[in-house]
């Protein structure tokens, strides 16, 4: 699956968010991001455009694609801004997919459709303010009573949390000891608005100011024992097949972010003028330029290759945590040599690249961090974990 084999379906899609993201996000999405306001008016016409539910089958209100085609749209988002490309990501990834790949009939019907249609948006909480890499050791606890669960704990940096669409989020809690002492984790489905549940802090970040990120608390908050996702001791499973798929995405992600800085380079060294020409006439620029290009191309087709082993159902957990590895790498350096570029307008906020270097480094970070993917790598090919 290289670029030129996009299908017609994939290649009408990619033209078309490409399109969006150009007429619609980049005039105005500085001015949200300064602000640090949720964009819902574009989330709405996402919605409308069917991107929340690229990768769902149509009888849950979804456009009956696939992942492949969540990850151009997140490219084509992403070369524009990073806020509304990671509203969209853990939308679909973190929100809707774990109820759709482990949920129960009831919970598919009661919850996808305004997931899949963008009105609602879903989040899945994890990282707690122990720590994220370890996800294992997850303390936030729910203990069965009366036929419910009651959960007491706090989760950290959950994005589409605290929206006024948030409808639910899905925390993995620890329900028991397993016969070797090892925590038993499980999923559970917390609706928005459930008592003893509540958004704390919004954070103040570096970058995706644009996006919603919030700590989430939970103290005696009591849902029905059948809000359960999957079976009871599958949490972590659970989670690690869905943040091997999301690195796929977030490659994507952070693909469309380095070519966003190519793109805007390439055109930047075409209007500067100095010493009496462009600075594209100088070759520290056009090789500065002609490596960020290398990279976009190399981590391209990184993702690719998870995607399509991904979709063939072949293994890809490997391939997955390269193109994370990479691509992230890959927006990391590019958002500096752009705004390098762009010398001290780079550093100004009337330009994207400015942005983009704020909005880079988290992706080395989110979805496991750089370290992460380099030990999932060396565990696959059988060093010791
Ligand atoms: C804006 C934003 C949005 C997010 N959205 C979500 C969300 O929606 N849901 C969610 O659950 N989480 C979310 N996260 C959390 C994110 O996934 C975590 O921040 C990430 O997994 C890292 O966890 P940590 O921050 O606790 O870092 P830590 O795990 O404390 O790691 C700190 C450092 O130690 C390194 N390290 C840890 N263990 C090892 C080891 N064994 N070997 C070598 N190095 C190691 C790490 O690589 C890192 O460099 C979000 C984070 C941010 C900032």
């Amino acid at each position: 699956m290289s670029r030129h084999e996009l299908s017609t379906e994939h290649a009408d899609l990619r033209a078309a968010v490409e399109e969006f993201a150009r007429t619609e996000v980049a005039p105005v999405i500085g001015d949200f991001y300064e602000r640090g306001a949720f964009p819902y008016e574009i989330v709405a016409k996402m919605g409308r455009m069917g991107l929340f539910g690229l990768p769902f089958p149509e009888e849950h209100g979804g456009m009956g694609g696939d992942y492949f085609a969540l990850c151009l749209a997140l490219e084509e988002l992403a070369r524009v801004d990073s806020s509304v490309a990671i509203t969209l990501e853990a939308g679909v990834s973190l929100g809707a997919m774990p109820i759709y790949r482990f949920g129960t009939d009831e919970q598919r019907k009661a919850h996808l459709p305004r997931l899949t249609s963008g009105e609602a948006l879903g989040a899945f909480g994890l990282t707690e303010p122990g720590g994220g890499s370890d996800a294992g050791a997850t303390r936030t606890t729910a203990r069965l009573e009366g036929g419910e669960w009651v959960i007491n704990g706090t989760k950290s940096f959950i994005t589409n949390s605290g929206t006024d669409i948030t409808s639910l989020v899905t925390v993995t809690a620890v329900t028991g000891r397993r016969e070797d002492g090892r925590p038993e984790i499980s999923s559970i489905l917390v609706p928005k608005g459930t008592p003893g549940f509540s958004v704390g802090q919004k954070y103040s970040k570096v970058g995706w100011n644009a996006s919603d990120t919030n700590e989430l608390v939970f103290e005696d908050c009591r849902v029905p024992e059948a809000n359960l996702v999957g079976e009871r001791g599958r949490g972590y499973a659970q989670f690690l097949r869905i943040l091997d798929e999301g690195r796929i995405a977030i490659a994507a992600l952070s693909v469309g972010l380095a070519q966003g800085c190519v793109d805007e380079s390439v055109r930047y060294a075409h209007e500067r003028h100095a010493f009496g020409h462009p600075i594209g006439h100088y070759q520290a620029i056009q090789f500065k330029i002609a490596e960020m290009e290398s990279r976009v191309h190399g981590a391209r087709l990184a993702y690719y290759d998870a995607a399509s082993r991904m979709l063939a159902g072949e293994p890809f957990k490997k391939e997955a945590a390269i193109a994370k590895l990479l691509a992230s790498n890959a927006a990391m350096d590019n958002a500096r040599d752009a705004t390098q570029v762009f010398g001290g307008y780079g550093f100004m906020n009337d330009y994207p690249v400015g942005r983009f270097y704020r909005d880079a480094k988290i992706l080395e970070v989110g979805e496991g961090t750089s370290e992460v993917q380099k030990m999932l790598i060396a565990r696959e090919l059988g060093l010791p974990a």
